[in-house]
């Protein structure tokens, strides 16, 4: 991953929150290199703390709207001015055709126009995030027009902490020792999805997964990724 005033990031991911717990400090870095970054996300965050089916309450709203307000104040933290919101249920990712969500994926590449894709990894228990992962796969088919040309993977803390059996194996490390303070303000926007230490979600969870990536390094922080694909 290198970054210049000709790369086109776009982060794909599940939900608001996601794009700065997975690579918030990578975005940080490409925008201060001039880089242009997009995100998308594909669904709201909010839904699966209520009752399955329960989303007409004013508390429902409120949450949501409370979600997407932290997702904008992270964006300007961030410097990201372009992204896309959609309203997907969190948690039931599974209740649609992943074809659905390819294509939207699809769309959103023909529009903009990546160099880079960053997204979720399949090795996560959040089956938001896993389903994220497929259809990126399906709408990165290198034969399809304006296909990127590279592909990569990030950790969710949590949810990637929590597995039983698989677990993420990162190849590429990007330094975030410079951009780590701006990464936790980017964070702290997201009021009420932390929980105190040793939740993963928490200042401390987040300060020693940055560490433990960076020993693997020799950095003092790090966010790490997985190359799903790169064409020369
Ligand atoms: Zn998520």
């Amino acid at each position: 991953m290198f970054f210049s005033t000709d790369s086109r990031i776009l982060v794909v991911v599940a939900h608001p929150d996601d794009e700065v717990l997975g690579c918030g400090g990578t975005i940080l870095k490409a925008v201060n290199a001039g880089a242009t970054v997009s995100i998308m996300f594909l669904g709201e965050g909010t839904s699966s703390r209520f009752p399955v089916g329960e989303y007409h309450s004013e508390e429902f709203k409120t949450k949501t709207k409370i979600r997407t307000n932290s997702a904008l104040n992270a964006l300007e933290i961030l410097g990201v001015k372009d992204y896309w919101f959609g309203e997907r249920l969190s948690c039931q990712f599974d209740n649609e055709k992943l074809l659905a969500i390819a294509k939207d994926i699809e769309l959103r590449i023909q529009q903009f126009k990546p160099t880079t894709v960053l997204t979720h990894d399949r090795s996560e228990v959040n089956v938001d995030h896993r389903l994220t992962y497929d259809a990126v796969e399906a709408a990165c088919r290198p034969t399809m027009q304006n296909s990127p040309k590279e592909i990569l993977s990030f950790e969710i803390i949590c949810s990637g902490s929590w597995t039983f059996e698989t677990s993420f194996k990162p190849n590429v490390f990007v330094d975030i020792s410079d951009e780590w303070e701006k990464k936790m303000e980017a964070w702290h926007c997201y009021k009420g999805e932390d929980r105190p230490f040793p939740f993963p979600r928490s200042d401390e969870g987040l300060q020693a997964l940055s560490e433990y990536r960076g020993l693997s390094a020799g950095l003092h922080k790090a966010e790490g990724f997985k190359l799903l694909r790169k064409i020369i």
